[in-house]
């Protein structure tokens, strides 16, 4: 049993009591996107109900109560990952937009022709794709650790390629195709040892471990609301200050400058410069409702039930299953269980197992690359929240008993 009642928890998240093809919910696939608890539905439709109105711009009532509001979202999730101020903290539609951010601004002032940036072989295409267009743009070089057979980054291979010619690294937390945690504090020491800024995807790692952007020494860090209990449309751009006070905006428009004339306009200070237009406010919110919700169950207390739950699926799942094949056992993994079933496609146990109730992901995860390398071009996905039961991993194995039988 996890620190927190499991059971009041779940009568926080409504959805959770639904059926689905006439059977119980049993949804596993959190790393796509978590669920909401009712505290953050509560706090968006509240905002809605009594406080709508558009930030920054007005001196009437709702105006400067939607405006505390969003800045307060703010300092929680500055608090949440121990940033040094909330000028450090961007708000962004999510993860991809947090890196896009980064590859255009930071990447277009600060990179040239020949300068390398170096990902992993299991990064998620929102941490490749963006290097991609920034290469075709100005001609960086885009250099890719390898991966050892367990799924865990192939550290000497890191320290090899970590070369001057490397102007950042921009990396993953975890491995939402995996589930493999990156050693951080050894590669973020190893890369400011040689002056190289680090960029961290943490879209899988903040819904799963504390994050302390201060003790990472981390020089970038990317997360998406909507894998935290919070609501799509918002994630974070964390950024040392003095590196995002040197970077030029990335959108132009209002709420981002100082003062505007034809001939020139002048930025406005952070975190604002960064965030073009009307934001995504109600989204903000609730994130902050996220935030605190996962402070008072614990995300420590979140973390160590994740980790019961992937030990207990992995042991049933092999006892059970045979023909299986997990992808990615490494010794440091997070709560996701990617795997192949002998003469089974990945599609077909996706499909079967939702006629059963059973939610799981099926497909390449954004992940491509790595799928490809571990020779395979889809997996099925299982992955963990604070939410689940060794009773729902009870019937997601007995689902794909049923499942194999009907297939093979
Ligand atoms: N990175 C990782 C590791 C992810 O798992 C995801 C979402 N699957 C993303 C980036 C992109 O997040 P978003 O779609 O919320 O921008």
């Amino acid at each position: 049993q996890p620190a927190y009642d499991l059971m009041a928890l779940r009568a926080e998240f409504p959805i959770l009591a639904r059926e689905v093809n006439g059977k119980p919910l049993v949804y596993l696939d959190n790393a796509a996107t978590s669920q909401k608890p009712l505290s953050v539905i509560e706090a968006m439709d509240d905002y809605y109900r009594q406080t709508n109105a558009n930030i920054h711009r007005g001196l009437h009532t709702l105006s400067q109560e939607a405006t505390d509001a969003h800045e307060l979202a703010r300092q929680k999730v500055q608090g949440f990952i121990n940033a040094a101020s909330s000028r450090e903290v961007i708000f962004t539609r999510g993860t991809t937009e947090s890196i896009n951010l980064v590859a255009q601004s930071w990447g277009r002032t600060n990179l040239k022709a020949g300068d390398q940036v170096l990902v992993s072989m299991m990064e998620h295409h929102a941490n490749i794709v963006p290097w991609q267009l920034l290469r075709e743009q100005i001609g960086i070089e885009l250099k890719v650790i390898p991966i050892l057979p367990d799924g865990s980054l192939d550290m000497d291979a890191f320290h090899r390629l970590l070369t001057p010619q490397v102007k950042l690294v921009s990396i993953t937390q975890v491995s939402n195709a995996l589930g493999s945690i990156t050693p951080l504090e050894q590669i973020i020491p190893a890369a400011h040892a040689l002056g190289i800024p680090v960029l961290v995807d943490g879209a899988q790692g903040i819904p799963h471990q504390p994050v302390d952007v201060q003790a990472l020494d981390v020089d970038f860090y990317a997360f998406s609301g909507h894998k935290m209990y919070g609501p799509t449309g918002i994630g974070v751009l964390y950024g040392k200050a003095e590196l995002l006070d040197a970077m030029p905006p990335w959108q132009g428009g209002g709420d981002m400058i100082d003062v505007v004339t034809f001939e020139k306009t002048t930025w406005a200070g952070l975190p604002h410069k960064f965030e073009a237009g009307t934001p995504a406010i109600a989204e903000a919110i609730g994130l902050g409702a996220a935030v605190d919700w996962m402070q008072r169950v614990g995300v420590q207390a979140i973390s160590d039930w994740e980790h019961q739950l992937l030990v207990y699926a992995t042991e049933r799942m092999k006892a059970e299953l045979p023909g299986l094949r997990i992808l990615g056992e490494a010794a440091h993994k997070a709560g996701v269980i990617s795997f192949v079933l002998e003469d089974a496609h990945a599609q077909d146990l996706g499909l079967l197992t939702d006629q059963l109730g059973v939610a799981i992901r099926t497909g390449h995860h954004c992940a491509m690359p790595v799928l490809h390398h571990l020779g395979v071009n889809a997996t099925a996905r299982a992955s963990f929240a604070a939410y689940n039961t060794f009773e729902e991993v009870d019937a997601f194995v007995a689902a794909l008993v049923r499942v194999r039988e009907m297939l093979i």
